[in-house]
């Protein structure tokens, strides 16, 4: 029987050292994808043994513990999130927290290609927004990036969502030389269809087989190349997270960035990401992590793992050091995207 949150015996806010309150948490459910996006795997990936992760109850419940202490957004992602064998079943179970009141949100980044089977569940869940990852339009370009995709089919999923009444918010990772030239079309498109776009910049994790300086496109040149074509006006608006917005007003749509190189945002974050073995890491551009899964299954209460989450977040960095340049080629963690999500 899944807990609710009144179960737990704790409910103290999680506050970091930097006196930064921890509101959000993101899930890597799977390390496992069916694409194999340039920028985030290498073509020949080592995936974890089935049996090294958590099953479905014990993200569920770690997820809860997250809950109790007052998180109030969850973000299942992974690897492909929609790809993990079961994960109606948590969708569901977490969604008991949504009518409670105790979360704000739940919500998932896809590449999309499995919207098509669920975007209906996704939406009787509770789910009301999701984000898909698209980089580019054009057919060819798309299967170069992501090497196994299939546009047509991403594209289905994210008519399914619209169809479900899901709101999509669509991340495009800005690559040099590739999809350059594309912004304007993505912004246009995206727009068109009530849809958000946020442009992100290239993160040195992970070995992915190419140098990084080959692929890192900084966003302040992209913008200054957009400002010439549009009237971009900076808005408030915020998601706690980030990146900054912008209104297209030629458009009328939202447009966001995420710079982590050529401007971080750390002192504001809210975040931390447990990965699908359990791994807590305080910060995405860090080493440094707190293993949950051990007091998890160590005890059916919840008293381990509560001061397994507290000892971590006593340890939550300042914010990363990513730099890409000549001289920094190497990945900043050698761990791959897929593990921590984004
Ligand atoms: N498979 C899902 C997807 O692609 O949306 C969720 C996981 S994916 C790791 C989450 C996001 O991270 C995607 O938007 C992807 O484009 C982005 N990403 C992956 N590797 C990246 C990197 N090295 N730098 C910046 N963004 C990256
Ligand atoms: Fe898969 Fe997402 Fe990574 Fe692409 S970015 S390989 S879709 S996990």
């Amino acid at each position: 029987m899944a807990q609710t949150v009144s179960e737990f015996d704790v409910r103290r806010p999680l506050i970091d050292p930097f006196a930064r309150a921890i509101t959000y948490l993101r899930v890597s459910v799977t390390d496992r994808c069916d694409f194999r996006c340039v920028y985030c795997m290498s073509e020949n990936m080592n995936f974890l043994p089935k049996a090294d992760l958590l099953t479905l109850e014990e993200l569920d419940r770690l997820c809860s513990a997250f809950v109790a202490r007052g998180v109030r957004k969850l973000r299942l992602t992974g690897g492909e999130p929609l790809v993990r064998r079961g994960i109606m079943t948590l969708v569901g179970s977490l969604s008991r927290h949504l009518e409670s009141g105790d979360l704000d949100e739940l919500t998932l980044t896809t590449n999309g290609s499995q919207l098509p089977k669920y975007a209906r569940e996704l939406a009787d869940h509770g789910v009301r927004r999701i984000n898909v990852s698209l980089d580019t339009l054009e057919p060819d370009k798309f299967r170069a990036i992501t090497r196994w995709g299939d546009l047509d089919k991403v594209i289905a999923g994210i008519d399914a969502a619209q169809a479900a009444g899901l709101r999509v918010k669509i991340n495009a990772v800005a690559l040099k030389g590739v999809n350059e030239d594309e912004i304007p079309s993505l912004i246009e498109w995206a727009h068109g269809r009530g849809m958000e776009l946020t442009l992100i910049e290239v993160m040195p994790l992970g070995d992915v087989g190419e140098g990084r300086l080959d692929q890192y496109l900084p966003l302040s040149i992209v913008r200054a190349r957009l400002s010439d074509r549009y009237t971009l006006e900076d808005i408030a608006y915020r998601t706690g997270g980030p990146a900054r917005y912008v209104r297209v007003a030629e458009t009328g749509g939202t447009l966001g960035f995420i710079t982590p190189l050529t401007h971080n945002f750390c002192e504001s974050c809210n975040r931390v990401r447990i990965t699908c073995t359990g791994t807590l890491y305080m910060c995405l551009g860090q080493e440094d992590a707190a293993d949950l899964r051990t007091p998890l299954r160590a005890s059916e209460a919840n008293g381990l793992l509560d001061a397994a989450i507290d000892e971590a977040i006593a340890r939550k960095p300042k914010g990363h050091d990513f730099i890409i340049d000549r001289r920094h080629q190497r990945p900043a963690v050698s761990r791959h995207m897929s593990v921590t999500g984004g």
